[in-house]
């Protein structure tokens, strides 16, 4: 008797119950709050149980709907941080993925999940006009930007066979991604060479100001070891100039690597936003953020395969393909982060498959569309105050009360506020950024739910919210 092992039926009984669930969470998404009505205490208590030394059986799952309703859903009227929203065939596919159990990191290991992901990142990059990339999929743009700075350093500074420690600087405009800031201490590289240039008045890097730092830095001997361009902001969604960055990359000899975790996605529908994307040595996208992905799904391309070999290679024998034909020797380990790679291809795969580029093209233009009109009705609303440029679907704003006239700091006091109602009231989902040192509230559109009347939500809900509080304070 094997004791995890169970009957047709007891396994047909409990993926019927999942299933069921998971299609009741679909059709519910819209009626269900945005943010769970919890307190950590008793989420704590809710889930915290101890360690069972006899199993449930099907009663176990007896507890899922609780997890369902303690949980953040990905509802059309979702509009925090960058989430995508979990598209259900790419979450249909993801099971098959596990029960498959592949290990992709290796045709030999399996041969589908090899073949699948080279083929699906082969499309990510088309799709982003960046035809001829190669590359893998990755837990996220986090630990893609982290192979694309090591894929930098080895490029430029070798050190894997010398043991040269780096003095090269990396450049970034001030907006950065705090994952670029990790990977730079990951690495080893040291903070003090992150040198973070500021940006013009629509939140993109000066690239006078870059010149003068490479110079400045390279008269102390300091070599520029990468340039790295945001293409999509977390805080405003704004693309710095790529064509620019690119020409003074090549001219100092740098990597050039483009952080599009938010935004590259976005050139499916925009292709004009990203004019030079194909100039990169490497980019990094986020299917999990605007393809709808279920979480995870991030993705590295870069264009010289040997530079990942460099980086990433260190086949120990027992690991040594004994096969000949290319294809089938072919080890994503001898040129990615991990060993054992879980069949994130799956996913994203079927998803493009059953929808068709088009599809995914038409749902970034409706998710630009929203925030454009997002803007309209936030510059119609004579109590709100757009803060930012939104160039793609994050929109930055805040309340500003018509008839009292509040300091800068009061302002942001009251917006932090709102934005505790507004999240608490469940309606909808907004965060905050900081635009101009100032407190803002930020909704941001990468979701296939969403319609024009959900972003008006938001302005009814911060109205609201605004309003509650001023008459509080009043009274
Ligand atoms: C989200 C994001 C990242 C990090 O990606 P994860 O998938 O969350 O690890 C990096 N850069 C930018 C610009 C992002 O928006």
């Amino acid at each position: 008797m094997n004791p995890l092992q169970l009957s047709m039926e007891e396994y047909r009984d409990a993926y019927q119950r999942i299933t069921d669930l998971a299609l009741q969470l679909i059709s519910e998404m819209r009626k269900r709050p945005t943010f769970p009505n919890i307190a950590g205490k008793q989420s704590m208590e809710r889930f915290a149980h101890r360690l069972l030394e006899e199993g449930m059986g099907i009663a176990a799952l007896d507890i899922l709907p609780d997890v369902i309703d303690a949980s953040r859903l990905p509802s059309p009227r979702f509009f925090g941080y960058v989430l995508g929203s979990g598209e259900p065939i790419a979450a249909a596919g993801d099971l098959l993925a596990s029960v498959l159990n592949q290990n992709a990191t290796a045709w030999r290991s399996g041969p589908a999940a090899a073949v699948i992901e080279q083929q699906v990142v082969a499309w990510l990059a088309e799709a982003v006009g960046c035809e001829g990339y190669t590359g893998c999929l990755t837990g996220g743009g986090s630990a893609a930007n982290l192979m694309a700075l090591a894929m930098a350093r080895e490029f430029r500074m070798p050190a894997n066979d010398t043991g040269v420690s780096s003095r090269g600087t990396v450049y970034a405009c001030e907006e950065v991604h705090m994952s670029i800031p990790k990977a730079i201490a990951l690495l080893g590289i040291g903070r003090q060479n992150l040198r973070l240039i500021p940006c013009d008045g629509e939140f993109r890097m000066r690239i006078d100001l870059l010149r003068e730092a490479i110079e400045s830095d390279n008269r102390e001997g300091k070599p520029a070891l990468a340039v790295i361009a945001t293409a999509g902001t977390v805080a405003t969604g704004s693309i710095d100039p790529l064509i620019e960055l690119a020409a003074l990359a090549r001219e100092c000899g740098a990597w050039f690597h483009v952080d599009g975790a938010f935004g590259a996605l976005a050139a499916i529908a925009r292709p004009e936003l990203f004019e030079g994307l194909a100039l990169a040595d490497s980019i990094v996208l986020d299917p999990h953020k605007w393809l709808y992905q279920p979480l995870d799904c991030g993705c590295l391309l870069y264009r010289d395969r040997a530079v990942a070999r460099n980086t990433f290679s260190f086949t120990g024998d027992y690991a040594k393909s004994l096969l000949e034909d290319p294809l089938e020797s072919f080890a994503y380990f001898e040129e990615t982060l991990e060993l054992s790679r879980r069949f994130r291809a799956l996913k994203l795969w079927l998803s493009m498959r059953y929808h068709g580029l088009k599809a995914f093209r038409q749902q970034i233009e409706n998710d630009l569309e929203c925030a454009s009109h997002l803007v309209k009705c936030i510059k119609a609303s004579d109590e709100l105050q757009l803060l930012a440029p939104a160039p793609l679907s994050a929109v930055c704003f805040r309340f500003v009360p018509r008839e009292v006239a509040l300091s800068e700091d009061k302002l942001d006091e009251l917006n932090l506020k709102i934005l505790t109602l507004v999240q608490r009231g469940g309606r909808v989902y907004i965060s905050n950024a900081t635009i101009a040192s100032r407190f803002a509230l930020r909704a941001c559109i990468v979701n296939h739910r969403t319609t024009p009347s959900d972003v008006e939500a938001v302005v009814d809900a911060v109205n609201q919210a605004g309003r509650e509080l001023l008459s509080g304070v009043q009274t």
